[in-house]
């Protein structure tokens, strides 16, 4: 049983025992209409496996990228004595360089959940997970302002959320660098990106993001989405940064193939 602190007042010792009770009834009530689930099969925690976030079956189900990976994209590479990816060798990006979470195979019913089916939730372990992973790289490269890929404002509304931005909160909540949702905004709707090949998803990005302001002090800026495929996408908004006066631009995504 508790002892009645020193200074309060009978009255007062049993107001502040009653808002605790009342919180921790509020967050009982909260777990229970909306119980935490494994982001990777998508069960019900039991009480031991919420604090890892993720439940015990699946703790070794998600493939990581691990070296040797793409000096550039981050793509896993198979060649230890290689330094980029076949890809990278051919092409040029706008970005510094980025790395990827996890291989997309493992975790494809995942990110499709996190996107599509509400499960927002998903960020807070993925956000423990890269900054477990990467928080050491992102000092190295000394990372100002963390930046999400934004998504049209239409689509935002119809999802309720933009899932780049719920992982960049995340990862800005664990390594404790601030994150800017409104910086770059998307004005346009483009065509789905797995519709079309290299050249034309460049084209369809092209002006495709502006800018909130056009003088922007951060001179290191990472942007976080939850897939790299081509690039192409990262490689717009990091024109747009650019224009503004970033002159690094790095990126962490929660996934990536491991071909294109
Ligand atoms: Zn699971
Ligand atoms: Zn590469």
């Amino acid at each position: 049983m508790k002892m009645m602190p020193a200074g309060l007042s009978g009255r007062a010792y049993a107001a502040v025992r009653t808002k605790e009770c009342l919180d921790r009834v509020f967050k009982e009530l909260t777990d229970l209409v909306y119980p935490r689930r494994c982001p990777i099969c998508d069960r019900v925690l039991n009480r031991d496996e919420q604090k890892k976030l993720i439940c015990l079956e699946c703790e070794n189900k998600p493939v990581y990228i691990h070296s040797p990976y793409c000096f550039k994209c981050g793509k896993q590479l198979s060649d230890p004595s290689e330094e980029y990816c076949t890809d990278c060798k051919k092409r040029n990006h706008s970005f510094v360089r980025g790395v990827a979470l996890y291989d997309y195979s493992s975790v494809r019913m995942s990110v499709y959940r996190f996107k599509y089916s509400g499960r927002a939730e998903y960020a807070e372990f993925y956000g423990r997970e890269i900054s477990a992973t990467f928080t050491g790289l992102f000092r190295k490269w000394e990372i100002e302002a963390i930046v999400p890929v934004p998504m049209y404002s239409g689509k935002e509304r119809m999802r309720g959320y933009n899932q780049a931005e719920k992982l960049a909160k995340s990862i800005g909540h664990e390594i404790g660098i601030p994150v800017y949702s409104d910086l770059v905004k998307r004005r346009k709707n483009t065509k789905p990106m797995k519709m079309l090949g290299v050249g034309e998803r460049a084209a369809n990005l092209k002006n495709a993001f502006i800018m909130a302001s056009n003088d922007v002090k951060f001179n290191k800026v990472l942007l976080v989405d939850d897939i790299f495929t081509t690039g192409a996408t990262i490689d717009a908004v990091a024109d747009a940064l650019m224009d503004a006066g970033v002159s690094y631009v790095y990126y962490v995504t929660l996934s990536i193939g491991t071909g294109c």
